[in-house]
């Protein structure tokens, strides 16, 4: 993703509510708890992160001066495999926060059950504010404070908010002249040249469209015809469309951070894709589509369709438009596009949500399959990442239904049942070291 173009979508919208992820993260985890026989002794264990790691990050800036700013690489648990998750950098990075998204990465994985824990780090830091050499400066040095940490059978890190493959290539030549050897399996997501997977740019909004077209199939709608609107058109929102599109979807509704476009008979995808490939910031704004509209971002999110993704930003579904959203299933592209109040209102009007930590998990499954192949030094066609990763969600979402359909809950709640259960077994079968 642009680092500056995203660092100024999210700085827009940090921090405008007072919720501490952890906590927020510790709430989910006590809602699992009376579906489970979890013992209180591993309870414990499960509610703290493994390992904190705060360092200092002197930046020499391109003027001379130096700015003193913090980074964290969270272990939150290691008890299924190394731990695995995203670098941010962002103004609202907070050791709470980290925590909290290092929690979400354990589940995760192990909704999937590839063999990883969960990790994630961040740089509390505004990149739009600093130069690529800059920017280079902090990666680097930050790379040396968190190195005692990291490592490919202990803690592999990946891109997140406002970092990309350049800052995974900066991190694995850092890594290289630390310990004198070639070792990029330490981080995924790195560009192809340096050892990253075929097939990742695509996995994340690949992953979005074998969730939706599981869970059509299931609710015997046919995605042939199926309507779709799409909040976001980035990463994962352009990919989810155009590959649901060619599924025979119609997708009717698209939108981004320059506003909403409703076609009633579906977009022709490759216009839509060949525009914002040339267009100001690859936006859609001015998209000269016939039979088009232009709508609010908020319409867009309650537009009558069969499937809405939200593939954007965080707490983008909440109590107050959750009553009038039409869709009847949502996919959730995004991390945290539907907050705690709006799943209860959209539990009891019928609405089916496949939820983050299952619908957006193409990424870290790639991710996988990178770290696979760098340990094997043998790289994979791009064919049998997208087949592998077809394999993995479409069992992972077979399991999560079928619990949710077992216990008569929410594909949510199952999914952090399944994620949390795995990861209480393996602590369980090692035992408490010494
Ligand atoms: P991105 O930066 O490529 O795209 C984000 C899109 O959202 C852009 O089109 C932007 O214009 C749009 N947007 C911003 N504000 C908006 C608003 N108010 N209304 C409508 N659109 C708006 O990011 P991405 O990589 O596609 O990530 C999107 C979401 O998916 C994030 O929540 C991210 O954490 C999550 N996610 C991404 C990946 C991945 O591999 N990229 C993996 C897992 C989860």
């Amino acid at each position: 993703m642009a680092i500056q173009d995203t660092t100024r979508m999210v700085s827009e919208r940090i921090r405008d509510v007072e919720i501490n992820p952890y906590e927020m993260m510790l709430q989910q985890l006590d809602m699992v708890r009376e579906y489970t026989d979890i013992p209180d002794n591993i309870w414990q264990i499960l509610r703290k992160p493994e390992r904190t790691l705060e360092v200092s990050i002197p930046l020499t800036r391109d003027d001379g001066n130096v700015e003193v700013l913090t980074g964290y690489r969270v272990q939150y648990n290691s008890s299924r495999g190394p731990c695995k998750g995203g670098i941010r950098f962002h103004p609202g990075v907070t050791p709470e926060e980290v925590k909290a998204l290092a929690g979400w990465m354990t589940w995760k994985c192990a909704v999937v059950n590839i063999p990883y824990g969960g990790g994630k780090g961040g740089i509390c830091c505004d990149p739009s504010r600093l130069s690529r050499t800059e920017l280079e400066r902090l990666t680097r040095r930050y790379t040396a404070m968190i190195y005692p940490l990291i490592g490919t059978r202990r803690d592999i890190p990946a891109p997140d908010v406002n970092t990309n493959a350049q800052v995974m290539n900066w991190i694995v030549d850092t890594v290289q002249f630390l310990s004198g050897e070639s070792n990029p399996g330490i981080v995924t997501g790195k560009s192809i040249e340096v050892g990253g997977a075929l097939g990742r740019h695509e996995a994340t909004g690949r992953g979005v469209m074998f969730a939706t077209l599981g869970v059509l199939q299931r609710l015997g709608i046919d995605v042939e015809g199926a309507s779709v609107a799409i909040q976001g058109f980035g990463n994962v929102g352009s990919i989810a469309a155009r590959l649901l599109a060619e599924e025979g979807a119609k997708i009717i509704g698209i939108s981004d951070v320059s506003g909403a476009h409703h076609c009633p008979s579906g977009f022709d995808m490759k216009q839509v894709l060949a525009y914002v490939s040339t267009s100001p910031g690859h936006l859609l704004a001015g998209l000269p589509h016939p039979g088009t509209e232009e709508i609010s971002n908020d319409d867009l999110l309650t537009l009558d369709v069969d499937v809405l993704i939200p593939a954007a930003l965080e707490a983008q579904i909440t109590a107050r438009n959750a009553g009038d959203v039409k869709a009847r299933v949502i996919v959730e592209g995004a991390n945290g596009p539907t907050t705690p109040e709006a799943d209860l209102i959209l539990g009891e009007r019928g609405v089916t949500i496949v939820p983050d930590i299952l619908a957006n998990a193409g990424g870290v499954v790639c991710s996988y399959f990178e770290w696979v192949q760098n340990i094997q030094c043998f790289p994979w066609e791009e064919e049998e990442t997208n087949q592998r990763l077809g394999r993995i969600l479409q069992r992972a979402l077979r399991e999560v239904w079928t619990l949710a359909e077992e216990r008569d809950i929410s594909l949510r709640l199952a999914a952090f049942i399944l994620g949390v259960e795995r990861v209480a077994t393996a602590i369980q079968l090692r035992g408490i070291f010494p």
